[in-house]
C-alpha cells in the first residue's frame, strides 16, 4: 500500500494524513465509498490494518474515530455505534448513503392471532411501497397486505413491472409465466415475474411494448390511461391463464377501475368465477377520465358504458363527446367500495360530481380509516434513522434532530449553545407532501415564513409533478435555503423522509381536503406532534390539545379555516406548549408515539367487507 501524506477530497478539502485529528474524516469518506482510493484511506484510517473491512452503513464499530464522529448515546441499540456526522457539504447528501438492507417483515409481531376462515386475497395495483410508492396508497397496499398475511391469509400483490423498479428490492425474483393479453386489436406478449418485497409475494407484469417504462411510476412517455387499461385485462388475463380462483381482487383507484367492468362483462363468462371485486377509493378527484373509445382498446365496447347507471361522468351528460370515468365504472362494478376514513366518506356522500352514484350504491359503500404498515415505520429498528428511539426513552430522537440540523446546515441547538448565542431551544417543524393543490400550498408557503418569524425552523421536502408549482418553489428555496432555519427540498426520498419524521417536534398537514393521510400518524409514531387543518381522516386522527371536551383524545393542534391567520394561530400555540411547557411537550410527544394506528387496528374491517361478499363453494 503507497504511504498517503495528504489528501485533497472531491469537495476540495485539505487534509493532513500524518494529525491523529483527521482519523475520523478519512474513517467517514472510506466508509461513504466517497473517495476513488477507500482502500488506502482505510488504510490509513485504521493505522493499515487489513483485517478491518469497509462497511457501508452508519455503523462503524471500534474505531479511533474523532472528528465528524460521535458515540452514540442513549441509543436503544445495545451494539456500540459510532455516528459519523454529516455536514451540508457532503458530495453524497446524507440521506443517500448506504444503508443496511432491511427486511421489514422480521419486524412483525411474531404471535398475530390467525383468523379461521381463510381467503386468497390478490391486490390489483399501480403502487406498492416502498418498490413503486408515490403517495400514500403505495403505503395502503403493502400494510394491508402485510397484516392479512400474517393473520393466515394468502396474499398476493399484482404491480406492473415499471422500468424504475430497483431490483435488488425484490427477492427471488422468477419468471413464471409468458403470456399474451389483448390491447386496441393486438396480442401483446406480457411476461410475468414473481418476486418478495420485505417477505409480500409481489407478481410482477411487464408488457413487451412501451408501456410502464422510464424514470418514474408515473409521466413516462406512454399513455397512462391506455397502460392501466392495459394492465387491468392483462392482470385479469394472468388469472385466467394460470387458472387461479381467487377470493377477491381487490383494486385501488381509478388505475384499475376497469379491472371490476372487464371481471363481469368478460372474464366472468369465461372461466374466472368464484373472485368478487372490491374497489378502493383513496382520492376522489382523480377519476380517470377515459373516452368510449380508450375503453373499447382493452376489449370492452365502450359505446355501451355511456350511461348514468354505468360509467358515464355525469357532467359530460349533453356533451359531444360525452366522457366516461373509470373510478365511476369501478363504484358501480364493485361487489364492495371502500374509502378510506369515516370523515371522508360522509364528505364524498355530500359533495363531488360522484356523490349521486356513492348514495346510489350507498349499501355496499363504507369508511375504513388507513393503519399505517408499524414494520417499515418504525423508529426503534428503522435502518435510515441514526439513531433509534421508543416512547420510553426517546434520547434517540434528539440525536436524529441534530443530524438532521447539522446535516442540512441549519442551527442546531448544540451547535448554538456551544457558541452561546442561543439557549433556548427550537421546535423543527417538517412537511412532507406531494405539492398538488389538495395538501394546501398556500399555506405551506405561509407556515415557511411563519414558522420562521416565530424563530423555529422548518424543512419541507416535497415534489410536485405541475411545472408551475415546481417553478414557485424553487424560487422558495433559492430564497430562504441561503439562511439557517428553512430548508424546501423538491425531491422524493424515502430515506430522508424517515429522518425527518424522527428528527421533527412538529409534523404539518395544513391539506384542503385530505381522504385519509399518512403523514400525520406516520409523524406521531415517531414523536412529531401532528398540526392538521381539520378535514377528511385528519379529522378523524388529530384531536386539539386545547379542546377540552375529550382532554383523553388530545394528541396535536388542528385548525379548521384555509385561511393564514387560523393557521397562525395553530403554529402560535404550538410553539407556545413547546416553548413554555417543556413537561407537557415531552409528556404528548411520549403519547402519540404510543398511539395505535397500525394496521392491526382495522384491517379486521377489511376482512369483514371480503367475507360479506366472498362466494363460499
Ligand atoms: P397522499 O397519498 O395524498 O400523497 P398521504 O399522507 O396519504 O398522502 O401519504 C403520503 C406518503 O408519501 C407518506 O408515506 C409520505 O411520507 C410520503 N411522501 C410524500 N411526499 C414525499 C417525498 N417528497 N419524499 C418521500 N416521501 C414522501
Amino acid at each position: 500500500m503507497d504511504a498517503m501524506t495528504s489528501l485533497t477530497t472531491p469537495c476540495g478539502c485539505y487534509f493532513n494524513l500524518d494529525h491523529p485529528r483527521n482519523a475520523g474524516i478519512l474513517v467517514s469518506l472510506a466508509t461513504q465509498n466517497r473517495y476513488k482510493d477507500s482502500k488506502k484511506l482505510w488504510s490509513c484510517a485504521t493505522g493499515g490494518s487489513s483485517s478491518k473491512r469497509l462497511s457501508h452503513s452508519f455503523k462503524i464499530q471500534a474505531l479511533p474515530v474523532e472528528v465528524g464522529t460521535e458515540k452514540l448515546e442513549g441509543s436503544t441499540d445495545s451494539k456500540s455505534e459510532v455516528l459519523v456526522w454529516p455536514s451540508p457539504g457532503d458530495e453524497i447528501p446524507f440521506w443517500k448513503r448506504e444503508f443496511p438492507s432491511w427486511d421489514a417483515s422480521s419486524e412483525e409481531p411474531v404471535h398475530v392471532e390467525k383468523d379461521s376462515d381463510l381467503m386468497h386475497i390478490v391486490h390489483v395495483t399501480a403502487e406498492m411501497a416502498p418498490i413503486a410508492k408515490v403517495g400514500g396508497l403505495g403505503d395502503v397496499v403493502t400494510g394491508l397486505a402485510r397484516t392479512c398475511l400474517s393473520r393466515g391469509h394468502k396474499v398476493a400483490i399484482m404491480l406492473p413491472f415499471y422500468e424504475c423498479i430497483q431490483k435488488q428490492h425484490i427477492s427471488d425474483l422468477e419468471l413464471i409465466t409468458s403470456y399474451s393479453s389483448y390491447h386496441d386489436g393486438n396480442w401483446i406478449a406480457c411476461n410475468a415475474y414473481r418476486g418478495l418485497v420485505s417477505s409480500i409475494p409481489v407478481i410482477f407484469i411487464e408488457p413487451s411494448n412501451q408501456f410502464f417504462k422510464g424514470q418514474s411510476v408515473y409521466g413516462g412517455s406512454y399513455n397512462e390511461l391506455e397502460a392501466y387499461l392495459f394492465f387491468s385485462r392483462a392482470c385479469l388475463e394472468w388469472l385466467q391463464v394460470t387458472r387461479l380462483q381467487p377470493d377477491i381482487i381487490h383494486v385501488h383507484e381509478w388505475q384499475t377501475g376497469a379491472v371490476p367492468l372487464l371481471y363481469w362483462d368478460m372474464y366472468h363468462h369465461l372461466s374466472l368465477e368464484k373472485p368478487r371485486l372490491v374497489l378502493t377509493i383513496h382520492n376522489m378527484e382523480y377519476y380517470g377520465e377515459c373516452s368510449q373509445e380508450q375503453l373499447s382498446k382493452c376489449g370492452l365496447d365502450g359505446s355501451t358504458y355511456g350511461t348514468v347507471d354505468k360509467a358515464v361522468d355525469d357532467r359530460t351528460i349533453g356533451h359531444n363527446p360525452e366522457r366516461l370515468s373509470l373510478l365511476k365504472g369501478g363504484i358501480v362494478y364493485s361487489n364492495a367500495v371502500v374509502t378510506v376514513s369515516p370523515t371522508y366518506l360522509n364528505e364524498t356522500l355530500c359533495s363531488g360530481w360522484l356523490a349521486s352514484s356513492l348514495i346510489r350504491n350507498r349499501d355496499k359503500y363504507s369508511g375504513i380509516l388507513n393503519g399505517i404498515d408499524t414494520a417499515m415505520w418504525n423508529p426503534a429498528t428503522d435502518v435510515f434513522l441514526p439513531a433509534k428511539f421508543h416512547a420510553n426513552n426517546i434520547e434517540g430522537k434528539r440525536t436524529c434532530k441534530r443530524f438532521v440540523q447539522v446535516g442540512l446546515g441549519l442551527a442546531s441547538e448544540k451547535g448554538l449553545k456551544n457558541g452561546n448565542q442561543v439557549t433556548d431551544k427550537v421546535p423543527l417543524v417538517v412537511c412532507i407532501t406531494r405539492l398538488v393543490a389538495q395538501k394546501g400550498l398556500h399555506l405551506i408557503t405561509h407556515a415557511i415564513n411563519h414558522v420562521e418569524k416565530l424563530g423555529g425552523q422548518m424543512v419541507v421536502l416535497g415534489k410536485a409533478s405541475d411545472v408551475r408549482v415546481e417553478r414557485e418553489f424553487e424560487g422558495l428555496a433559492n430564497l430562504y435555503n441561503q439562511g439557517s432555519s428553512v430548508r424546501i427540498l423538491l425531491m422524493y426520498s424515502e430515506e430522508l423522509s424517515h429522518m425527518l419524521y424522527a428528527a421533527a417536534d412538529i409534523v404539518l398537514v395544513p391539506s384542503i381536503y385530505e381522504p385519509c393521510g399518512l403523514a400525520q400518524m406516520i409523524g406521531m409514531r415517531y414523536g412529531a406532534v401532528p398540526l392538521v387543518r381539520k378535514t377528511g381522516g385528519l379529522a378523524d386522527t388529530v384531536f386539539d390539545m386545547d379542546d377540552h371536551s375529550q382532554p383523553e383524545k388530545a394528541n396535536g393542534f388542528v385548525f379548521e379555516g384555509i385561511d393564514e391567520g387560523s393557521l397562525n394561530s395553530a403554529l402560535d400555540r404550538a410553539f407556545s406548549y413547546y416553548g413554555e411547557k417543556p413537561n407537557e411537550w415531552i409528556r404528548i410527544v411520549r403519547k402519540v408515539m404510543e398511539i395505535d394506528n397500525s394496521w392491526s387496528n382495522t384491517a379486521g374491517k377489511y376482512i369483514n367487507v371480503y367475507n360479506s361478499i366472498r362466494v363460499r363453494r
